[in-house]
């Protein structure tokens, strides 16, 4: 039966996220944000009350009914973000070269001292270590410690005020990276119905190992890369992860800013070579905040995440609490869709595409990547129940754009983060013939393959078991 509803069919490969807050949360707003381009909605556990958050999901899930496209939803949970107490007027000034005590007493601070309400950093700090408050504008220097304590040296000065945030770049936080708070709002998210946990200041494997165990597959977990000791075992992190983050907003505090590009392009290509996929995050289009049209640095920096091969390049307060969230998102398809025509950006792509892995999926992904670029086809289609097939076609980047078919919703949600994956779900099928018939029907309705033309579908066989993609069919369009 044919469909009349007109497809919607985004014209790029690498996606788009947009976090919600003050400046969207009606339903007409999400629509918009969705119709410029937004393929996630990002829910930011830092701010707002699980009321609000209910609202959005609920907001969301309306919007996806009605557009009949699965959308991601992305949970963001706070993680340990450490902070000052109060100071009795609020505000105080701090002179460079003065002496400050960071304390364990919760009275009120002054410009001789305030309380930093985190025992475990004060023990684990050494003499010499750099305490950095308001996102790095102000540098402490321990320089003596206490039982209760820690004296220190303000090496830059300025205004410092109630409950801001301190980061401690030298320091591996004897802390999981899980918060009663967070485990509270994972709970809460994935119950109702998150389709990735972002997990803020992940130091180790075992911080990513427990939010795993937590979510127990109900969603994916995406690490966000936002400490330097998480790059030290960035390996053994992404490894356990089903997706990351590249957070420079608290890496680009911790880390000198010259660091943060090479850092970007570091965990990109660790992430493709493993087939993690990868989101590119923070000060994306930043002025675009108050301003109808981005700067120059901003639309390269854009560019340049898709050049580098992202999955998904995001916008955090551009679209949560700007003043032109469609421009966000549209300019940012523009820019996405435009580089993506660069004859320079597909040769760049196929000359870091890493070599597939010794199994039989990986080698199926690649040939369907060859074959697909050999005879022009039009679409590679998927079957894949956990998403991992459509994963590891995505990470052969081919040119022929990925239907990723699942009888599963939630894997096509997921799906909304992977590169080139354009996901429709379908009931299984139960003979490679049949799939073929469906693979055809699909490419099809959905605007991608005109009678004709060619399509490569793989599958797994025997079907209905899930990794056990084994077979690959050339198929025209009837
Ligand atoms: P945040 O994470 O916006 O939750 O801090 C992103 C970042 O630090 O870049
Ligand atoms: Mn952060």
């Amino acid at each position: 039966m044919p469909n009349s509803r007109p497809k919607i069919r985004r014209r790029r490969r690498t996606k788009i996220i947009a976090t919600l807050g003050p400046a969207s949360s009606t339903p007409e707003i999400l629509a918009r944000l969705f119709q410029a381009g937004a393929d996630i909605f990002r829910l930011n556990f830092s701010h707002g009350t699980h009321e609000d958050h209910a609202a959005r999901f609920a907001m969301i899930r309306e919007l996806e009914e009605k557009v009949d496209r699965p959308i991601g939803i992305l949970a963001d949970v706070q993680g340990p973000k450490l902070r000052v107490g109060q100071f009795s007027g609020g505000r105080v000034f701090l002179q460079t070269g003065q002496a400050f005590l960071l304390d364990l007493n919760p009275t009120p601070g002054s410009a001789e001292r305030v309380n930093l309400p985190h025992p475990e950093i004060i023990e684990a700090a050494g003499i010499g270590a750099t305490l950095l408050l308001d996102d790095g504008k102000l540098r402490l220097r321990v320089t003596r410690k206490r039982a209760d304590g820690l004296e220190t040296e303000v090496v830059v000065g300025g205004p410092l005020s109630d409950r801001k945030g301190v980061n401690v770049p030298d320091i591996v936080l004897p802390i999981p990276a899980l918060t009663v708070k967070d485990r509270d709002d994972l709970a809460f998210a994935v119950e109702h119905g998150a389709n990735f946990i972002g997990l803020s200041f992940v130091q180790r494997p075992e911080d990513v190992a427990e939010a795993k165990e937590l979510v127990a597959g109900r969603a994916w977990v995406m690490v966000k890369l936002e400490k330097p000791q998480a790059l030290d075992n960035l390996d053994a992190i992404l490894r356990l992860t089903d997706a990351a983050m590249v957070a420079r907003g608290d890496l680009g505090v911790e880390l000198p800013p010259e660091e943060v590009p090479l850092a970007q392009k570091r965990i990109v290509r660790a992430c493709r070579a493993l087939g993690k996929p990868v989101v590119v995050a923070t000060q994306m289009l930043e002025s675009m905040i108050s301003a109808p049209a981005p700067t120059r640095a901003e639309a390269s920096d854009v560019a340049t995440a898709v050049y580098d091969g992202a999955d998904c390049v995001m916008l955090s307060a551009e679209t949560a609490a700007g003043q032109y969230p469609f421009e966000a998102v549209n300019m940012m398809d523009r820019i996405v869709a435009r580089v993506e025509q660069d004859p320079g950006w597909r040769a760049g792509i196929d000359a870091s595409r890493p070599d597939p892995e010794h199994a039989t999926s990986d080698a199926i992904a690649a040939a369907a990547r060859q074959i697909s670029h050999t005879i022009g086809a039009a679409a590679i289609v998927a079957f894949t129940a956990s998403g991992s097939t459509a994963v590891r076609v995505a990470r052969e980047r081919p040119e022929a754009p990925i239907i990723g078919l699942t009888p599963n919703l939630d894997t096509a949600r997921r799906m909304a983060v992977v590169w080139g994956v354009h996901a429709v779900v379908t009931p299984d099928a139960h003979s490679l013939s049949e799939a073929v018939t469906r693979a055809t029907r699909v490419a099809h309705t959905e605007g991608f393959a005109k009678h004709g033309a060619e399509i490569v579908v793989t599958a797994g066989v025997p079907f209905g078991q899930a990794g056990s993609t084994n077979a690959l069919r050339v198929a025209t369009v009837r």
